[in-house]
């Protein structure tokens, strides 16, 4: 697509991170952007380096950090088409604060997580959703504590889009983003990302085999809160789909009148701000 740089990926071959962006850059593609009012804020780990393989405007936000970085791009230019990409350590664990405090802001970004359950630039340790008793080399007995429920942190925290994909499954993970893409306001898309080299448990064939497509479960409703929170608890089974839509939920942008691009904003400080300034210094 338009969407591709002609950087190659330095990612292991097999990586589950190469399914996750094709994914997000058709989806870009397909609900009409372009790289000209896309902007991609990545996180630091491998799914961290997407923000160069993707062609668009990108900057890394220090790790952890990607979300505030991404909140600021859309606050200052609304009319861009914001997405924030990082890892479940990145997102989950130091970034976990500003997961928390993004979602219930509602601001209108796409926010997908490619969760591969270990930490993989810095070789194999446990990240916050690695099984407990997943061996790694920081946690030779596993962790020993459960991992953290993205999704469940998502919907107390407010959320009105969270959904699950996988990276292996090109179509229907194409259409997830697609639908984050448009919906007015924060979206999580918990994406499963398998790391070939470092985490031989949550493998492709365990996805594989182990995901329930919600669209195949005709009397689930998307918009029932119970339903969606019985799905996100639900501690035998794993889904991928839409598991929560609040369409009426108002974006950050509606409820604060947030649509000036401020790059047409005239130069100069807005009248009071020097005083201001002053008053303090
Ligand atoms: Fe992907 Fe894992 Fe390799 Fe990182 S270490 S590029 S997550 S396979």
């Amino acid at each position: 697509t338009d969407f591709k740089s002609d950087k190659q990926p330095t990612w292991c071959p097999g990586c589950g991170d190469f399914g996750t962006m094709n994914g997000m850059m058709k989806a870009l593609a397909s609900t009409g952007n372009s790289p000209d009012n896309t902007f991609v804020v990545a996180g630091i780990g491998c799914s961290g380096k997407i923000g160069t393989y993707m062609r668009s405007y990108a900057l890394h936000g220090v790790h952890g950090r990607a979300l505030p970085v991404g909140t600021g791009v859309k606050l200052a230019n609304p009319d861009l088409e914001v997405m924030v990409a990082g890892g479940d350590g990145d997102g989950y664990s130091i970034g976990a604060g500003h997961f928390i405090h993004a979602v219930r802001r509602n601001i209108d970004i796409t926010y997908v997580v490619m969760d591969n359950r270990i930490y993989g630039l810095t070789k194999g340790q446990a990240s916050p959703t690695s099984r407990p008793d997943f061996e790694t080399s920081t946690t030779p007995e596993g962790p020993q504590q459960p991992p953290v429920n993205p999704l469940a942190l998502a919907m107390a925290a407010g959320g009105s889009f969270i959904a699950q994909s996988f990276s292996s499954h090109a179509q229907r993970h194409q259409e997830i983003i697609e639908e984050a893409i448009e919906h007015d306001g924060f979206s999580l898309v918990n994406t499963f990302s398998p790391c070939v080299t470092f985490n031989d448990v949550d493998t492709y064939d365990y996805f594989r085999d182990s995901l329930v497509d919600l669209k195949e479960e005709e009397d689930f409703d998307r918009h029932d809160y119970d339903q969606a929170k019985g799905k996100i608890l639900d501690a035998d089974k794993e889904y991928m789909g839409v598991l929560y839509q609040n369409e009426n939920a108002q974006s950050y942008e509606q409820s604060h009148g947030v649509d000036e691009n401020m790059a047409e904003i005239p130069d100069g400080a807005p009248e009071g701000a020097m005083d201001l300034v002053r008053e303090f210094y």
